[in-house]
């Protein structure tokens, strides 16, 4: 997070810059200075090599960073790209007040993939509550003005969202109403910043007015079909299926943000204001200090710790993986500092229970995926707590085959890969989980059951979890055809003939092979597409993405890939204009796309692998073409890794059906994929105008609407199948939003 403009032309009274014990900003400089955004641009650019990211998320923050006015935004875009970019790819965006937001500015979002997070509390009483002017005007029909600006077609893919802080006073359902009102694509409800020494207000003495507010919230979004993302209610339904929470507010996962002051200095998240004057200063800055050095700072290192790092009260309580002590800030008392609950504990815990998931009726208690889970996947729509479970579902999966794998063969040296794996993942297993989770990795893992692949690629697995976590560690790769290549991660050239050679990850991140450190110029990186809200790789290096019935393509070079992201970056918007239904699910789950050899006559090209979720291959074709093909293929993805746990048909069944897209009778699968997909491709066509478009829509909802009848009459369908099949035809029928 970069501190680009330490003041602001807003006086909210809650807010933790200016109104709370930090007041550190009073000997900020007022603007970054350009020599600041290139130092912490390098320190970024270090990071990213020394750990081998695939992405680097930076916020322009402040204060507020519009009143860099265009120019000052404009350099220190550049900048921060001109240093990052060639390295990793970077995903910028801005948090701001919307007030000096203009088209030009916006134009320059637009060009540059700077997604724009805008802070409204509500309706006009609820934001004129805090957010006002230094003399004690509404900023309201500003802050308004700016998002109708964002909502505007040539810079819609600018707006990233809302950012809504909660006070107990507002009706929680106004508030929720006027946030959507603004169509945001996705909406974070913060609460407000408290501590012990000075705790949240309370006004009706309840004591869980937050859990309660936010509660009639989760009833009303769910009875609206989530038709939008908010955070922390996917956080909570995410953990709530022992998932991820995505944010630093719940759970365990360790904090992943740092923030660099206008003067350079490192420090701990910005929340940490409140507590008392100094808290998240780390002494350290960014011209004489590391990412790697400044993790070191006591404070920090203590916030990756997990479990350790809390108090004895929050250790030994029922819903602490769910809810890990929640905000850090949060939990400061004088004299006890940090080690204590969260001063919303009561909340926390109501959040938690009223969250948790019990098993659907009639579904036995141990079922992978609940009902109501199998009816919204039914929809099309998924919110991103169901991808969460289909990966850590699919994740659980290839680690049982990873495990039989790993038996098959003896290893070279002195550790087995496996047993290198499961040390990394000891200490840091969201990212081995990433890399085990590569879709290549599952159709390697498949191969070598069937003896069609080498197993012995186990070592380049690890190698990659080598790379990515940092972790030391020597294993032997297999080198062929010229390459190593590093699942998720990276090609590596390495002349001479195929064989097995040790690749080495040392204490500072350096990796050589056979002894030698690696060239800059052999590393074929995988390469993401990124597009500001969805950053899927690109992969066109994996060894085992061959697995599509269409040839996938070499390597793209420079020009080609840049081609590929902004048409990628298209057909996203199209997909967000015409079906922002399933944007959620697409934007979370969508996270690998392999290009395939388009057809000899140019007919469109798309097709997915049971084996390879979440990934699917792609013909270049125009974006609305493209934004057709990747809702319709995820369809797939979706119904595929689904299928993987629940029986949805009898799979001993041979009768076959006549559809309408096929001349020939498919079989059940094939009537159940094809009905799926074209739900999702009507919903594209209906939202297109014109009378070609409507014929189009006509067919795809009339061969939907067959199928799913022939499905429902053919006795083949379990009792979760027919669940599903008729929530499908429901969704079909239902209005257009
Ligand atoms: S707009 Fe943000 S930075 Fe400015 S006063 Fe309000 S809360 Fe603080
Ligand atoms: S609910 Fe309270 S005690 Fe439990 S982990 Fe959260 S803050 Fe700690």
């Amino acid at each position: 997070m970069l501190k680009v403009h330490s003041r602001c032309d807003l006086a909210c009274d809650h807010c933790y810059v200016y109104e709370h014990a930090d007041q550190s900003w009073r000997g900020q400089p007022m603007i970054m200075a350009s020599s600041t955004v290139v130092a912490a641009a390098q320190r970024i650019a270090e990071h990213a090599v020394a750990h081998g990211l695939h992405a680097v998320h930076v916020v322009l923050h402040g204060g507020e960073p519009l009143l860099l006015g265009f120019d000052g935004l404009d350099q220190v875009i550049r900048r921060l790209r001109s240093i990052v970019d060639p390295v990793v790819p970077l995903r910028l965006s801005l948090q701001t007040n919307g007030i000096g937001l203009t088209p030009a500015i916006c134009d320059l979002f637009v060009r540059e993939r700077v997604g724009v997070g805008v802070s409204l509390d509500g309706d006009r009483a609820a934001n004129d509550r805090h957010r006002r002017f230094r003399n004690g005007g509404s900023s309201y029909d500003r802050v308004r003005a700016a998002l109708r600006l964002l909502r505007r077609p040539e810079f819609r893919a600018a707006y990233a969202g809302i950012l809504c802080t909660i006070d107990v006073r507002n009706d929680p359902i106004d508030v929720y109403e006027a946030v959507r009102a603004e169509e945001p694509p996705r909406i974070e409800f913060l609460l407000p910043h408290a501590t012990w020494d000075n705790p949240p207000p309370r006004p009706d003495g309840s004591a869980t007015p937050y859990a309660d507010w936010l509660l009639r919230i989760h009833r009303r979004w769910t009875d609206d079909g989530r038709p939008v993302p908010i955070r922390i209610l996917d956080s909570l339904e995410s953990t709530a299926r022992g998932g991820p929470s995505h944010t630093e507010a719940l759970g365990l996962d360790p904090v992943d943000v740092l923030v660099v002051e206008s003067d350079g200095a490192w420090e701990q998240a910005d929340s940490l204001k409140i507590a008392y004057h100094g808290a998240a200063a780390t002494a350290r800055t960014v011209f004489t200090h590391s990412v790697d050095e400044t993790l070191g700072h006591p404070g920090l290192a203590a916030r990756l710790t997990g479990l350790d790092a809390l108090c004895a009260q929050c250790r030994s309580c029922p819903v602490v993986a769910r809810c890990g002590g929640g905000l850090f800030a949060h939990r400061y008392r004088t004299g006890t500092g940090f080690a204590n609950p969260s001063v919303f504990c009561a909340d926390l815990k109501e959040l938690m229970e009223s969250t948790s998931m019990p098993p659907s009726p009639g579904e036995p208690p141990t079922a992978a995926i609940p009902a109501d889970v199998i009816e919204e996947i039914a929809t099309g729509h998924v919110s991103v707590a169901t991808v969460d479970l289909l990966d850590q579902l699919q994740a659980e999966l290839v680690e049982a085959l990873l495990e039989e794998l790993a038996d098959t063969f003896a290893p070279v040296g002195d550790e087995h890969p496996w047993a290198a794996l499961v040390r990394m993942s000891g200490d840091d297993p969201r990212t081995v989980r990433e890399i085990l989770g590569h879709p290549y990795v599952r159709v390697w893992a498949d191969r070598c059951l069937r003896r069609q692949a080498d197993p012995r690629l186990l070592g380049n697995l690890a190698a990659a979890a080598a790379i990515r976590t940092g972790r030391p560690a020597t294993v032997q790769v297999v080198s062929a055809g010229g390459y190593v290549r590093l699942p998720a991660v990276a090609a590596v050239a390495v002349p001479g003939p195929a064989g097995l050679l040790p690749l080495t990850v040392g204490e500072a991140g350096t990796v050589s092979i056979a002894g030698r450190p690696l060239e800059p110029a052999a590393w074929s990186p995988v390469r993401h597409a990124d597009t500001g809200a969805w950053s899927p790789a690109l992969d066109d290096v994996d060894a085992h993405r061959d697995c599509f019935e269409w040839p996938v393509l070499p390597r793209l070079d420079e020009a080609a890939h840049r081609r590929w992201t902004s048409t990628l970056t298209a057909a996203y918007r199209i997909v967000a204009d015409e079906a922002a239904g399933h944007l959620p699910g697409l934007t979370a789950g969508l996270r690998v796309i392999t290009p395939l050899q388009p057809g000899a006559d140019g007919s469109p090209r798309a097709a997915t692998a049971r084996e390879a979720y979440p990934a699917i291959g792609l013909a270049y074709a125009g974006p609305a073409e493209m934004a057709v093909l990747m809702v319709h293929e995820f369809q797939h993805v979706k119904l595929g890794a689904l299928a993987d746990h629940v029986d949805l048909y009898d799979p001993g069944f041979q009768a076959r059906f006549r559809v309408g897209w096929r001349p020939d009778p498919r079989p059940v699968e094939g009537v159940l994929h094809g009905a799926y997909a074209h739900l999702a491709v009507a919903e594209l066509w209906r939202s297109r105008p014109g009378e070609p478009a409507r014929e189009k829509y006509l067919h795809y909802r009339d061969w939907t609407a067959e199928a799913a009848e022939t499905l429902l009459a053919s006795g083949a369908l379990t009792g979760s199948g027919e669940r599903f099949v008729r929530r499908l035809a429901q969704t079909l029928n239902s209005p257009a939003p």
